[in-house]
């Protein structure tokens, strides 16, 4: 039985408020009691129906007691669970406020579908009852919302400094090339219309982009960064740009650099076409 609770509690931790997850378990619940009338009333089943629903108001009641407190608390809801999601680690938390003022949203609302439910998502006030299919909607629009808020705010100076923080502590990963050591890279997107390329990682130091590792970060939208942010970032704290290094890495064939192998070879095909040319002309 606890390891029941167990299981069903950090599932339900994972996901929204909203409970998506609960909600699925309904279905799957349901399920399984249409597989119980064909199984004609197997008792061990039925109980443990029983146990799945009793687990389940048990959370409901636990999370409606964590989520009806004071307003303050109820508006970082949401937005806490999106940045502890896997695969939202190059997001930062966008302020309250930001979020709150209509003015920094200008535009918004003509991009983003279901866009009056999803903002009041964001901000923990949706009162809303939405059947299933019209939540996932919502949750997904919730989503794309707060990745088109992130572009704009991670450009203002309070934005900036939030991922100025991710930055030192190299959360966006740290550059590949090798002469570039360790160099920690920037989020940064090659266009600043959404749906049209992923998010890319800026090297500050080769001045190059790279794919991010994992495919959970290499879907993001390249929008909900933008492509003026890292330079951006850099104009702001120009004392935080890396030195640029000459250093080049030198190609070499059996330690000989190769374009003099290459100027070598040129002069021994010479050298045998006009060999060639000698003896049978
Ligand atoms: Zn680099």
């Amino acid at each position: 039985m606890s390891s029941v609770i167990e299981n069903k509690s950090s599932a339900a931790l994972d996901n929204s408020p909203q409970n998506p997850i609960l909600i699925e378990d309904e279905e799957d619940i349901e399920e399984t009691q249409g597989q119980e009338r064909d199984l004609n009333g197997d008792v061990k089943r039925t109980r443990k129906i029983a146990l799945q629903k009793a687990v389940r108001k048990l959370l409901v009641g636990i999370l409606e007691d964590l989520t009806s407190g004071s307003d303050s608390d109820y508006t970082k809801y949401w937005i806490d669970w999106f940045l502890s999601s896997k695969g939202n680690e190059y997001f930062c938390e966008v302020d309250e406020e930001y979020i709150i003022d209509r003015f920094n949203l200008t535009g918004l609302n003509s991009e983003v579908q279901h866009y009056v439910q999803a903002l009041d998502l964001i901000t923990d006030s949706l009162e809303e009852e939405l059947d299933d299919d019209m939540r996932e909607q919502v949750e997904k629009s919730a989503r794309h919302l707060y990745g088109l808020i992130h572009a704009r705010f991670i450009i203002t100076t309070r934005g900036l400094s939030k991922m100025l923080e991710k930055y030192k502590k190299a959360d966006f990963g740290r550059c590949p090339r090798v002469l570039c050591y360790n160099q920690p890279l920037l989020p940064v997107g090659l266009s600043d219309q959404p749906y049209t390329k992923s998010v890319k990682l800026y090297c500050p130091r080769c001045e190059d982009i790279y794919n991010p590792k994992s495919t959970r970060h290499s879907s993001i939208d390249g929008a909900y960064y933008g492509s003026t942010f890292p330079h951006m970032l850099f104009q702001v704290y120009p004392h935080l740009l890396p030195p640029k290094n000459s250093e080049r890495y030198v190609p070499k064939i059996f330690g000989f650099k190769i374009h003099e192998i290459a100027k070598q070879h040129r002069w021994q095909d010479q050298q045998r076409e006009e060999q060639q040319r000698r003896i049978f002309d």
